[in-house]
């Protein structure tokens, strides 16, 4: 079983990463928890340079190198996991390049989509739990929570809102494999759910 959690910055998808983890686990499976970009050795560099020159990398370029970390993390972790019949959970994959690559640096939505599944092989999650948050909540969230804006400092309005709206149309486009939620709910609601939908794969 893999699972990937998507939405924007402080909409919580670390949060009930961490709670689908200790559920599943309980539950005697083992659990691989992981996210991109970063989730290797090698990923950890990427995310790096993608991280510390945003902004000041060519948008095609940006698109390259979360490919190459999304490449050799399916490759020598993800895929691997899933063959010894463990449960994946997954903060972001290419759902995150579509929106943030594709629509919030405005190149196609469908060569974005395009590379990552040549990277992967066609990988596609089972389930994917997209936490929608208006791009102005968030910021008041992570403000609260005395943590840095982060992507959300370093880019203008209508990018989150853009990215916003890809992940939903995303979602829309594929209603078997998403289960959206509204991230302004209560942490402890938001896991049930999550639960509710996973339940019958465990
Ligand atoms: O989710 P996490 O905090 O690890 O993401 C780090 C940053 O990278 C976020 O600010 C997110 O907006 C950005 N990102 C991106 N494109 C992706 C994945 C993440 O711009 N495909
Ligand atoms: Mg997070």
């Amino acid at each position: 079983l893999w699972v990937t959690f998507e939405g924007g910055d402080g909409s919580g998808k670390t949060t009930q990463a961490a709670l689908l983890q200790e559920w599943i686990e309980g539950t005697g499976r083992t659990v691989v928890r992981t996210r991109e970009p970063g989730g290797t050795e090698v990923g950890v560099l990427v995310r790096d340079i993608v991280l510390h020159h945003r902004g000041d990398i060519a948008p095609r370029a940006e698109a390259l190198l979360y490919a190459a970390d999304r490449a050799h993390h399916v490759e020598t972790l993800v895929r691997p996991a899933l063959d010894r019949g463990e449960v994946v959970i997954q903060d972001r994959y290419l759902d995150s390049s579509v929106a943030y690559q594709g629509a919030g640096r405005v190149l196609d939505a469908g060569e974005v989509r395009d590379l990552s599944l040549w990277a992967t092989g066609g990988a596609l999650p089972d389930v994917t739990v997209l936490l929608d948050l208006d791009p102005g909540a968030a910021r008041a969230r992570l403000d609260a929570d005395d943590k840095p804006f982060d992507r959300l400092e370093s880019e203008k309005a209508d990018f989150h809102a853009r990215v916003r709206e890809a992940f939903l149309a995303l979602a829309a486009a594929e209603p078997g494999r998403f289960l959206v939620l509204d991230a302004t709910r209560p942490i402890d609601e938001l896991a049930a759910d999550i639960r509710r939908r996973l339940q019958p794969l465990l």
